[in-house]
Parts: structure tokens; C-alpha cells; sequence
């Protein structure tokens, strides 16, 4: 029986969101400050926090781009995809290029034709950055046609001119270390990204994603990007939303706890090739749809698996 909380009219969206609206408040709040210290003091401890902290929060907001693909982050689609917009530039991502490399990603997870699929190596660890950003440019130029190709060139286009201006414009100081440092670190948070996500699962196992859990602290910190399987099992969910739909389905038994790794167990498993145990699970389609999500969530149902049972490492 799944909790009335979650099922019920009442069900506690509106301050999920405003939470949410919060943290992103609070995150470009770290970034300007991080990046007013990293500037202004020549402390060698400063630089290191000032960057880790600049660098995670710009992690957590160019991670946007992706909710701005499923248009959760506004009602209105051009404001949506400005929001996009500005969290995929720094990091040279066009929010028509994600979006288009998302869907197909969504469409065939793991599976053939999954555009990620050159991202399944433990390569990624390193270079996963610029593979993931050169995949989907290369992505949209193959496949985009007509209004969404001239879309897709003409929103580059300004991203460069945008991204030379700013760069040329501020001092050396700020560029330097308040931008480019933080970016590596963001960088790296990316590539931890990439690699947590799909590495090593095959079509239909654990429904195609890895279900990480970090301290509730540091998941929400960094607005859930752990909640991947909730994501792909309702692509319709904004991120805030996940973690209600993670206690919805473990509470009622869908997805065995098991199955949930942390860190440590996912660097086991994938990086000391710890040998894989066998445990069915439900098909997706015994999951249910939650009801406090609206429609889009219920339209945005993910394709069938193409496997019958699943595995589990632990
Ligand atoms: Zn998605």
C-alpha cells in the first residue's frame, strides 16, 4: 500500500519546489562568493576550497541543461530553454543538442542506438567531459534536420560568441580563477557522472541504470543527480520530485533495497570486478506511476525492457 502522503490530493509538491528554487538560489550564491574569495586573496587553502566549492555548485546548476530537455525547469518553453541555455553554455552545451541526444539516450538506454553507448568505459573516469560534449554535437549534426538543425547552428553560434565575449571582456583575475579553475573541478564531477550512471549494464539490468545512494545531505546538495533510476523509470519527474518517488516505490516493494549501491560498492563492482550475483525483479511495468505527479510524469512512461529478469551485484 503506497503512502497516502504520496498518492493522496495533498500530496506536498508545492514545497518540494520552492526547496528546490532554494538550493538553486544557493548555489549560484556559492558561486559568486567562491568566486569573489578565489579572486581576491592569493592564500593557497583559499584557492583549493574556493575552487571545490565554486566547481561542485557549477556542477549541480549546468546539470540543469538536462531538466531544461524534459522542460521542467519553466512553463514557458522559451523561457525554459533560455534557463537551458545558460545552464549548458559553460560547459559548451546547447540545450537543443542535449535535448536531442537526451530523448534518443531515453529511448534506447543501454540498448542499440543509445547515443551514450561510446560513454560505457572506464575511460570516462578521465576524458568522460569532452567525449560527452563532442558525442552530442556530433549527435545533432546526424540527425537534426531542417527548423531543429538551424535551431541547433544558430544557438551555437551565439554560445560561442557569448562564451568569447565573456571571456575576453572580464579581467584575467576572474576568468582565471574564478571560472576556468572551478570548471575543472566541475569537470571532474561530470566524469564521475557519466561513468555512475550506465557503466557496465547491460540492456535491462537494474532497469538500465545504477541506483546510487549518497548522504541525504550531499544528494540533495547536489539536486539529486543519485536519483538516475527514478529518473529513467519517470523521465516525467523534475529532480526534486525523485527522492518522493524513491520511498514511493521501496516502500512498496517494486525495487528490492538491494539494489540501491553506494559509492563504495559501485567502485567494487565496476572498477574490482567484483562477480555479479543473479535476483529477479519486477518488470517496469509493475512500477507504478505516481498519481501526486500530474501527466506528464504518467505520459512520459519508459520503454519496455528487453529482458524479463535483472541482477543484482550485491
Ligand atoms: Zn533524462
Amino acid at each position: 500500500m503506497l503512502d497516502r502522503r504520496l498518492t493522496g490530493s495533498a500530496a506536498p509538491q508545492p514545497r518540494h519546489r520552492s526547496t528546490g528554487r532554494l538550493l538553486i538560489v544557493a548555489h549560484l550564491l556559492v558561486v559568486a562568493l567562491s568566486g569573489f574569495a578565489l579572486v581576491s586573496t592569493h592564500a593557497r587553502w583559499v584557492w583549493v576550497v574556493g575552487a571545490l566549492a565554486s566547481g561542485t555548485s557549477l556542477f549541480a546548476l549546468t546539470g540543469l541543461v538536462h531538466e531544461a530537455s524534459h522542460r521542467h525547469l519553466a512553463r514557458h518553453r522559451g523561457f525554459n530553454d533560455a534557463l537551458g541555455m545558460l545552464a549548458g553554455w559553460p560547459l559548451l552545451t546547447p540545450v537543443s543538442a542535449y535535448r536531442a541526444f537526451h530523448n534518443a539516450h531515453h529511448q534506447a538506454t543501454n540498448d542499440e542506438g543509445d547515443p551514450n553507448e561510446p560513454l560505457n568505459s572506464r575511460w570516462m573516469l578521465i576524458f568522460g567531459s569532452p567525449v560527452y560534449v563532442t558525442l552530442i554535437h556530433r549527435h545533432a549534426l546526424k540527425t537534426l534536420r531542417g527548423r531543429p538543425l538551424v535551431h541547433y547552428l544558430a544557438e551555437t553560434l551565439a554560445m560561442i560568441a557569448t562564451l568569447a565575449a565573456v571571456l575576453s571582456l572580464l579581467p584575467h583575475a576572474i576568468r582565471e580563477r574564478g571560472f576556468l579553475v572551478p570548471l575543472v573541478i566541475t569537470a571532474l564531477w561530470q566524469n564521475l557522472r557519466i561513468v555512475s550512471e550506465h557503466l557496465d549494464l547491460p540492456s535491462g539490468r537494474f532497469h538500465d541504470t545504477w541506483q546510487l545512494a549518497l548522504p541525504t545531505p550531499l544528494s540533495r546538495w547536489l539536486l539529486h543527480y543519485d536519483h538516475h533510476l527514478e529518473h529513467h523509470l519517470r523521465p516525467g519527474l523534475r529532480w526534486h520530485e525523485l527522492p518522493m518517488y524513491r520511498a514511493e516505490i521501496h516502500r512498496g516493494g517494486f525495487i528490492p533495497t538491494p539494489h540501491q549501491v553506494t559509492p563504495l560498492q559501485f567502485t567494487r563492482a565496476v572498477f574490482c570486478r567484483r562477480r555479479p550475483t543473479t535476483t529477479p525483479t519486477p518488470p517496469t511495468s509493475a512500477i507504478p506511476t505516481p498519481k501526486w505527479a500530474g501527466r506528464a510524469a504518467i505520459r512520459a512512461r519508459p520503454r519496455q525492457p528487453n529482458h524479463p529478469t535483472r541482477e543484482s551485484v550485491v
